[in-house]
């Protein structure tokens, strides 16, 4: 398959860059120890998880069906985590978990007896501090939901689990600020940690962002693990995904109001919903810092306010000229919906030998189908 003949819109996930990831992640195991489970919320396009699969320990999940979907298809450990179980699904994934995460002590009592002897018993705590730039995605907002507030832990229940997981950062880019929060866990928790096998610190740790220091973090992670004699684990998502795939558009029409926008066939609400959500805008493979041709990059969808970016070229934008949105994995594909019945983008890989395969494609069916499957009579 040659790239130029694609139809837009499409993923392409680029092999190469998810090794250079996949690499620093292995290094970071190699000198800490530490085990690294893929979050499944952030990236679970199976279709590259052969390529994945030698570099990282399992996969963790935050709901039913990214527990079947990481035992099918990745394997290794099997984390199931998620913020409210019902009975049904503590059945369904007991049998194919290695690790149950439970994220209150309600839901540890009511249901641990479904997991004993068939997996490890883990309990979310809440730290209380966290790293992460909006309120809407701090697990320690006020009013957090999320994991066991320090305040309301029974401490009996140490004497029966395995170990507890922490989540409390976002793309920390911060290593400093990491070994703070480590420091601040080991301080506050450090007594209860002694008697565990097990401590997950949760996702957002961004140690695959360009100068990161890896080494300084491997010690930080050694020296807690030897510390508090526990198995330690990340659960990176977006560290593993970042910078690996460009969302490929074409330019379809362009609009004049006062300033330049260039219509794409694809849009934010579809097809890169936290472009909207966190309001942070896109960047264009093609764009050039100082061009003096500027447009807004706008979606199809009806949205008033749904654009990419706004962007500046050294050339005017022509119809029919491809755009890549850089970035455009983690917490991307994941998110796709029908919204407008707008074309659903294809997903390929490119792989280190030039060959580019086609992982999946979607057609007006799959929209029908997701709406009903028969009418009513
Ligand atoms: C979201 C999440 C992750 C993954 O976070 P990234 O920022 O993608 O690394 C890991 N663990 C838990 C519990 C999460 O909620």
């Amino acid at each position: 398959m040659k790239k130029f003949d694609l139809k837009t819109p499409y993923f392409m996930i680029d092999e190469a860059s998810l090794i250079r990831n996949l690499e620093i992640a292995k290094h970071l195991k190699e000198l800490s120890g530490v085990k690294l489970v893929l979050a499944l919320k952030c990236f679970s396009t199976w279709g590259v998880f052969d390529i994945i699969k030698p570099y990282l320990d399992g996969t963790t999940s935050s709901g039913p069906y990214e527990v079947k979907l990481g035992h099918e298809t990745f394997g290794g450990e099997t984390h199931a985590y998620s913020v409210g179980y019902s009975e049904d699904d503590v059945k369904e994934v007991a049998d194919i978990c290695d690790k149950m995460i439970f994220n209150s002590q309600s839901q540890l009592m009511a249901y641990r007896h479904l997991i004993e002897g068939k997996a490890s018993i883990g309990l979310r705590l809440n730290p209380g501090v966290s790293y992460a730039g909006q309120d809407l995605a701090n697990p320690a907002r006020k009013f957090s939901r999320l994991g066991v507030q320090a305040d309301n832990i029974d401490e009996s229940v140490f004497d029966s689990i395995d170990g507890v997981m922490f989540h409390m950062n976002c793309e920390n880019k911060d290593v400093d600020s990491f070994v703070h929060l480590l420091d601040a866990i080991s301080e506050r928790f450090g007594a209860y940690l002694d008697k565990l096998d097990w401590v997950s610190l949760g996702g957002g740790v961004f140690f695959t962002w360009p100068g990161y220091d890896v080494e300084k973090l491997a010690i930080a992670l050694k020296t807690f693990s030897e510390k508090h004699c526990v198995q330690l684990y990340l659960e990176p998502g977006e560290a593993i995904i970042t910078k690996t795939t460009d969302l490929v558009v074409t330019v379809v029409d362009i609009v004049e109001n006062e300033m330049r926008t260039a219509i794409v066939d694809s849009a934010t609400e579809a097809h890169r919903l936290d472009t909207l959500i966190y309001n942070e805008p896109a960047s264009v493979f093609e764009a050039s810092g100082n061009g003096e041709y500027e447009y807004v990059i706008g979606s199809c969808s009806c949205l008033a306010g749904d654009q990419f970016c706004v962007a500046k070229f050294d050339k005017p934008l022509e119809i029919g000229q491809k755009l890549h949105i850089l970035d455009s994995a983690g917490y991307t594909m994941v998110k796709l919906n029908w919204f407008n019945g707008l074309k659903m983008p294809s997903v390929y890989c490119q792989r280190k030998n030039g060959d580019v395969q086609k992982l999946n494609e979607f057609g007006y069916q799959d929209f029908k189908r997701s709406l009903s499957l028969w009418s009513v009579h």
